[in-house]
């Protein structure tokens, strides 16, 4: 009796000892999803069931099936994603954070009622840098919540826009906005200029920060805005966000101004180039298609906000197929979509061009998941870095669950994602390597607070504005 215990204690033994060598072997990470459907959105996109995501630092160091993966790495943090998607972090290619403050301020007018009757004037009453801090904290949460990592923001006191993104823990692409009327931070080009060129150099470098010059358009900055604001960017190898193309009276405009159309004129002041992001790009021919892919730019879409303030349909199709890449983005989040939901505009983006061109194979699910994902950091000029989930980029990566009622049964994972799946359904978010949502509680940014600010800031706007007091 005594003899056998201590066989069973020795071979016990034994086995401990071969178990602790065996984990000795394995290479160390910091954090390991496991036990997912990988959907890796890498260049050959295969999706693994059961599949590993290991994580050391902020980046990943490997991917694959359980059966390869979890023999070669240990780590001391575990995340369980089995019966959940496992994605890169969603892109967010064009918006304005702040505006959450004035979200459904005044909706169903006219682009041009809503800015010259509502937004110029509510923005001159209110917009201080508390108040963009408070709008990116309303964002970060909202962004975060429906799977967002990574987005592109074009506003004012933009240095207190990246502190606030940072502390959030999320990566933006920021840029400080160049406009032909005294804004609310800058008064004239030369304090942009001198603006810019401070946080240009603040945040140079920045892991999460990817600082930039934004001059808003062809048709609210001169020929000299545009290309100060593009020298200073190319000076500190910076991105350059605009709007371009965004509705008719630009490209007619344009036409009778320049006798060109707004990408041609671009061209022709050498704005166009591979830092250069540019939002919406509705109104761009074949001959601006050709010149849009030879530069490099990026063009994000945002099909909430050309449906909602009746801009045009961009042709999405013809601009892929011209060898653009072409990411999604929100806008707004005021007047021209009122949210930050991004699965919203991967559905969206898919039925418009398919009801545009009478025909349902004209943007596929997957084309549209790829615009949310690796499109998208193509667009932003950061594919290197973000996008798909692959040993070497960075651990930007969301899990969604499976388990409600719109989530079953499941034949096509992209199908899932672009028609069924909603932002609520993303329970995990992981940026840089760092958990900032898990099972749904945000472990960033302090959601009460930043929703009892939003109340406060609604009845301090609607009073700046003699307008009925809200709730
Ligand atoms: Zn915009």
């Amino acid at each position: 009796m005594i003899r056998g215990s201590l066989l069973v204690v020795l071979t016990f033994e034994f086995l401990v000892s071969l178990y602790v060598s065996a984990q000795n072997d394995k290479e160390k990470a910091d954090l390991m999803i496991t036990g997912g459907t990988v959907v890796t959105m890498n260049a050959t996109r295969p999706i693994l069931p059961d599949g590993i995501v290991a994580v050391r630092g902020d980046t990943i160091v490997a991917v694959g099936p359980r059966s390869e993966i979890s023999s070669r790495y240990a780590a001391a943090q575990q995340i369980d994603a089995q019966g959940k998607l496992v994605l890169p972090g969603f892109i967010n290619g064009h918006t304005h954070v702040p505006m959450t403050l004035f979200r459904g301020l005044h909706d169903d007018v006219t682009l041009n009622d809503w800015l010259y009757k509502y937004i110029f004037p509510a923005e001159k009453k209110n917009v201080n840098q508390e108040f963009v801090r408070w709008g990116t904290r309303l964002a970060a949460a909202e962004q975060i919540r429906s799977g967002v990592t990574t987005f592109a923001d074009m506003y004012y006191f933009e240095d207190a826009i990246a502190e606030e993104t940072k502390a959030a823990g999320m990566r933006g692409v920021l840029g400080e906005t160049f406009i032909d009327f005294p804004a609310p931070d800058n008064k004239s080009e030369a304090e942009v200029l001198a603006y810019t060129e401070k946080f240009l150099q603040k945040w140079q470098g920045d892991a999460f920060i990817h600082p930039a010059a934004a001059p808003h358009s062809i048709y609210t900055c001169s020929l000299k805005t545009l290309q100060d604001a593009t020298a200073l960017a190319r000076k500190y190898r910076a991105p350059i966000l605009i709007h371009t193309g965004e509705m008719k009276k630009e490209w007619d405009d344009s036409q009778k101004q320049h006798g060109m159309s707004p990408v041609q004129y671009l061209e022709k002041l050498g704005v166009l180039g591979p830092e250069v992001i540019s939002a919406h790009c509705i109104y761009v021919d074949e001959a601006d298609r050709k010149t849009l892919a030879k530069r490099q730019v990026g063009c994000v879409h945002n099909p909430s906000s050309n449906m909602m303030i009746a801009s045009g349909v961009a042709p999405v199709p013809e601009m892929r197929a011209a060898g653009i890449a072409v990411g999604l983005g929100t806008d707004g989040p005021a007047g021209s979509n009122n949210d930050l939901d991004l699965m919203e505009e991967i559905d969206l983006a898919a039925k418009l061009a398919k009801v545009t061109k009478m025909d349902p194979r004209a943007l596929t699910a997957k084309a549209v998941v790829e615009m949310a994902t690796i499109e998208g950091a193509k667009a932003l000029h950061m594919d290197k870095e973000i996008g798909s989930l692959e040993a070497g980029k960075k651990a930007d990566i969301i899990l969604i669950g499976l388990d409600e009622p719109n989530a079953v049964p499941l034949y096509d994972v992209y199908s899932q994602i672009a028609y069924s799946l909603k932002a609520s359904d993303v329970e995990t978010v992981i940026i840089g390597g760092r958990v900032v949502m898990h099972n749904r509680k945000l472990l960033t940014v302090n959601q009460e607070t930043a929703i009892a600010k939003a109340r406060e800031y609604g009845k301090a706007i609607a009073a700046s504005l003699g307008l009925p007091p809200v709730d």
